[in-house]
């Protein structure tokens, strides 16, 4: 017999044992997730962003020819010194995209910019500072070596060779490397369409008078701008109210148009919540509460053809779910499968940060270099989830493990930047 007891619901700081950890909700996700398979032909200036969907092969070599690295003379290796001065009659000019159309010989030189093709017979630049010029002939010491200041063909890119493969994402160096092999249209996966919206009755859109009680929706704000860095098709729909008809309706019909739906508000567990109950009846929806802080309550799972991110209201909280999970899963579900390790730096924190063990926790924070050049990080202080300027005062989180406690100045932490240069 047990003894009949009230049970009592979790309290806020997380001592809950059926938390989900961070990484086995990613890895539901992840194990869910369905990456696109259609792919289109994109022209070569439309591709930032975008994933290859197949490997890029070099037609060509990259540079397509030997050419001159430096604004100098090209000589013949016999005609280098071994030691003393040798005198060289200059019989033309090289320019970039002009060669030199005659033939050079021995005692000969011609005159080479940057870039401009290589005579056939010549496989050394002197630079021009190290040639003294006289009327039509240089001459020229014994300190070059044979080789020198010319860059080979192919020395970039191979012809035949795997320049990028299928799966990367496209940024200002693969770009420049598909122009360098003279492609005009390449081809990736097509684009995702991502729906967002925002839910509750007391979220109301810029421009719109604010009645007693109603705020401002900065969430689809954070979203879409987050979400735009992918290059995906944004379908924006607005603000719903709770309400469970609406939200069934809207719900039901993005999961048939779009392949992502991200919502912010309404899954947790209050009586206006009504994201939950409409998801429940549509189906095939988990409501986790994870551990992590900011932002517990997450849902995930499919709405027809979509794969649906609950994601809290609150504001800090929208931003640190999407990008621990929302930004990972769009990246697979685009056909990215290439993708750089993100940088995560350990630096010496200046800060104390108040810590239970149980859950992993995301402080907003700024890193920056003391006096003596070293890397140091200190919290920017408020931590409330709801408290979006804390976001804009930093530029990176300190990421405390599951398992930290409470950390005093001087510890090392981990630290992940919100810029790249990418
Ligand atoms: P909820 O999970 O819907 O109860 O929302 C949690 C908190 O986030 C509440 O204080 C909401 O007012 C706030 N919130 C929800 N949606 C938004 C939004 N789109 N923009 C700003 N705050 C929001
Ligand atoms: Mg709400």
């Amino acid at each position: 017999m047990t003894a009949a007891r009230v049970r009592i619901q979790p309290n806020c700081e997380g001592e809950d044992p059926d938390l989900l950890p961070v990484s086995i909700a990613y890895e539901r996700i992840a194990g869910s997730l369905i990456p696109i398979t259609e792919t289109e032909s994109v022209p070569l200036t439309e591709t930032r962003g975008r994933v290859l969907s197949d490997e890029i092969i070099a037609p060509h070599d990259v540079p397509p020819h030997r050419n001159s690295a430096m604004d100098g003379y090209a000589v013949c290796e016999a005609d280098l010194p071994k030691n003393g001065i040798r005198t060289l009659k200059v019989v033309g000019t090289a320019w970039a995209g002009k060669p030199y159309k005659g033939e050079m010989r021995t005692g000969e030189t011609v005159r080479v910019m940057t870039g401009a093709r290589m005579p056939d017979e010549a496989n050394t630049v002197v630079m021009q500072e190290q040639a003294e010029q006289t009327g039509d002939t240089i001459r020229i010491d014994n300190r070059h070596k044979v080789g020198q200041n010319v860059r080979q063909a192919g020395e970039d890119l191979r012809v035949g060779a795997s320049v990028l493969p299928a799966g990367r994402r496209i940024g200002p160096a693969e770009l420049g490397l598909l122009a360098s092999l003279g492609l005009e249209r390449v081809r990736c996966f097509r684009r995702l369409r991502v729906a967002v919206f925002s839910t509750g009755d007391e979220v109301r859109i810029p421009g719109q008078p604010l009645e007693s009680g109603a705020i401002y929706d900065s969430n689809r704000y954070t979203l879409r701008a987050m979400l735009e860095r992918f290059q995906i098709e944004l379908h924006d729909l607005g603000v719903l109210p709770d309400d469970r008809d609406a939200m069934r309706a809207a719900l039901d019909d993005a999961g048939r148009n779009t392949d992502v739906i991200v919502t912010s508000g309404g899954v947790s567990a209050g009586a206006a919540d009504f994201v939950k109950p409409t998801l429940e009846e549509l189906g095939q929806v988990g409501f986790w509460k994870i551990a992590i802080r900011p932002g517990r309550p997450l849902a995930f799972g499919r709405i027809n053809s979509a794969a649906f991110f609950g994601l809290p209201g609150n504001p800090v909280a929208v931003m640190v779910t999407f990008y621990q999970f929302v930004r990972e899963a769009l990246r697979a579900l685009a056909g990215e499968t290439d993708p750089h390790p993100e940088p995560l730096f350990d630096v010496t924190l200046k800060s104390r940060l108040r810590k239970k063990p149980g859950r992993i926790e995301y402080y907003r924070a700024v890193v920056e270099r003391a006096g003596n050049g070293a890397l140091t990080v200190r919290a920017t202080g408020a931590t409330g989830s709801g408290l979006l300027h804390t976001m804009s005062d930093a530029n990176c989180f300190i990421v405390l493990p599951e398992e930290a406690d409470t950390q005093e100045p001087g510890a090392t932490v981990r630290v992940q930047p919100f810029y790249g240069l990418i």
